[in-house]
């Protein structure tokens, strides 16, 4: 079942989700050749902590971190640790969610580290488009699947492909909610969008093959060709007027 939830609620679900976003702005302006990803999830969990939030991901099935940080071919889940050291030329994913008042939060963006190479800027360039366009797709009456196909026509047409073993979700009160969102598939189908449902939509995105493995580490997702891979993810509330980000930074 998805769940609609009232004004009230989803003026609620704009604490954590700003949270969320500010901090993740603040670990983008942190990112710099040298830092470590455990720097950047010590310095996430402090701030969440001192805004009255839990991290979300933290204990998760076991996860360790308050991150997830994925560098280069890593697509998500990545394990925050004070061996990786960030260089010049290399991306990062950086995927947070907290709880807060009752609440999930959950966004990601990927950034560049240092100079990286044209190529690498239009991966990241066009998979924040990409999630661009599937948030225009939230409106009252538009089908889930309109979701995904707007990533996968937006993706594909720039020769990048579209991860398909991890996917998008409904969040509230749990993480993860349904429905499940791919970022990807013909467009008019799945359930109908209706006011009050709050989605993360989360493409992922390969400049390579689509096709991923998980790392003995039982969490760390990488590309099966080693190929660069990016993840951009905003959480949205469908609303009579259109696509509320409730993530987007504020101005
Ligand atoms: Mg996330
Ligand atoms: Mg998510």
């Amino acid at each position: 079942m998805i769940i609609c939830r009232s004004a009230n609620e989803i003026e609620r679900m704009k604490a954590p989700n700003q949270l969320v976003a500010t901090i993740l702005a603040k670990l983008a302006a942190m990112v710099a050749p040298g830092v470590t990803t455990m720097d950047l999830d010590a310095q996430a969990e402090k701030w969440a902590r001192e805004a009255g939030a839990e991290p979300a991901f933290k204990g998760y099935r076991g996860f360790p971190g308050t991150l997830c940080v994925s560098v280069n071919d890593e697509v998500v889940h990545g394990i925050p640790s004070s061996a990786r050291v960030l260089k010049s030329g290399d991306i990062i994913s950086i995927d947070m969610g907290v709880k807060l008042g009752g609440f999930y939060g959950d966004s990601a963006v990927t950034v560049p580290v240092g100079d990286v190479p044209a190529a690498t800027t239009s991966l990241l360039k066009v998979t924040n488009e990409s999630l661009a366009r599937a948030i225009a797709q939230v409106q009252v009456g538009g089908r889930l699947s309109d979701i995904g196909h707007a990533v996968q026509q937006w993706v594909e047409a720039h020769g990048f492909s579209v991860v398909r073993e991890f996917v998008g979700h409904g969040i509230g009160e749990a993480l993860h909610e349904e429905p499940q969102i791919p970022n990807y598939g013909k467009p008019g189908r799945g359930p109908t969008l209706a006011e009050g449902m709050v989605l993360a939509i989360e493409p992922m995105v390969a400049m390579g093959r689509p096709e991923t493995k998980v790392l003995k580490d039982g969490w760390t997702a990488v590309t099966r060709d080693g190929s660069l891979a990016a993840h951009f993810e905003h959480t949205v509330a469908v609303t009579k007027d259109g696509p509320l980000v409730l993530t987007a930074p504020a101005a």
